[in-house]
């Protein structure tokens, strides 16, 4: 099966190609190499530098690889970033998951795997938060995410697209071979980690009055690994339906959290400063993620937070550059 995997030289893209790879699939990596690093695209991946915005560039691209099936991951996706610059994303994320809409629809490609977030839930009235949540946006960028599910949902109706939406928690870790190397570097596990490294002072934690036990603000990390285990699950599953979960690991740790079990792990003091909150930030954000464990058989294999931040550490140590290095 081919796979056309947009965004596949970012940080959450360059493991999906790798997995795929590994599974025997044939991929196709579209990226402007705005975000992503060429030297995280898979040898034995193809590879076109492409911009999503220029409409005869995507339909270039799938006019000659023809694949069976898209995995959308090349976006803007920072919540702060999209609530100083909303035109990135409500103009960029859309109409650029318009223009692949277009091409895929030009050449029949029938399939698609969108990355999702849990930005859409910023208000949830329960945790954790299951599918049939209540869609509040937090953020610019939440938002833009939630207008291209209502758009796979429109051309499934109109035009028999087969989709699934996956709405990630907190994309963390590493594979041996791929980990997150943004610049600047904004998300806060490969943040503690340069401090690990001697990179960076300190942490700032944004806001400790949050309505949590430790004031901090609490996230679901799940490891990228089981993050694209669940895509694949979902790409092989949609002849028998469209698809949309949440991917977590069901449970949430706070800033203080993680930057305590990062200390574990690296043996470094870790100094962590309180800072104003970010705009945008919701309390708590915890997935509800039994509906694919049921349906579709998802398994995570890394369920604690020492264990994930354990697999970035590897890769941060072995990268101290990131893909420069
Ligand atoms: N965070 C923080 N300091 C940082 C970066 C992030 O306190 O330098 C907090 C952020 O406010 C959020 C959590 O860590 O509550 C996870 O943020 P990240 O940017 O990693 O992921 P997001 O939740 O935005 O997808």
């Amino acid at each position: 099966m081919k796979v056309l995997v947009t965004g596949g030289a970012g940080y959450i893209g360059s493991v999906a190609t790798e997995i795929l790879l590994r599974e025997g699939y044939d991929v196709l990596v579209f990226d402007n190499l705005q975000q992503g690093h060429k030297e995280a695209v898979s040898e034995g991946a193809s590879f076109i530098e492409g911009d999503l915005s220029q409409y005869e560039q995507i339909e270039a691209a799938i006019a000659g690889f023809k694949p069976d099936a898209v995995m959308h991951f090349a976006a803007n996706s920072l919540v702060g970033e999209s609530m100083q610059e909303p035109f990135l994303y409500l103009n960029d994320n859309v109409v650029n998951a318009l223009n692949l809409l277009k091409a895929m629809e030009a050449h029949g490609v029938g399939k698609i795997i969108l990355s999702s977030t849990a930005n859409l839930f910023a208000d949830p009235l329960k945790m954790p938060i299951e599918e049939d949540e209540r869609i509040i946006p937090g953020s610019p960028y939440g938002e833009s995410k939630g207008i291209i599910e209502r758009f796979l949902h429109w051309l499934s109706i109109t035009k028999g697209l087969k989709f699934a939406c996956l709405r990630y928690f907190n994309a963390a870790g590493a594979t041996e071979l791929h980990g997150e190397d943004h610049d600047p570097e904004l998300h806060l596990i490969p943040i503690i980690l340069q401090v690990a490294l001697g990179q960076r002072e300190k942490v700032f934690m944004f806001g400790d009055d949050y309505d949590t036990p430790d004031g901090t603000c609490i996230r679901d990390y799940i490891h990228i690994e089981d993050l694209i285990s669940a895509h694949i699950l979902a790409l092989e599953s949609l002849d028998a339906g469209n698809r949309t979960y949440n991917l977590g690991n069901g449970k949430g740790f706070s800033v203080k959290e993680v930057i305590e079990a990062a200390r574990k792990i690296t043996g470094h003091p870790i100094p962590a400063d309180i800072a104003p909150r970010r705009a945008g930030d919701p309390a708590t954000l915890v997935a509800g993620s039994d509906k694919i464990k049921s349906e579709l058989g998802w398994n995570p294999k890394f369920t604690d937070i020492e264990s994930i931040i354990e697999t970035a550490w590897k890769w941060h140590s072995a990268h101290p550059d990131g893909y420069g290095g």
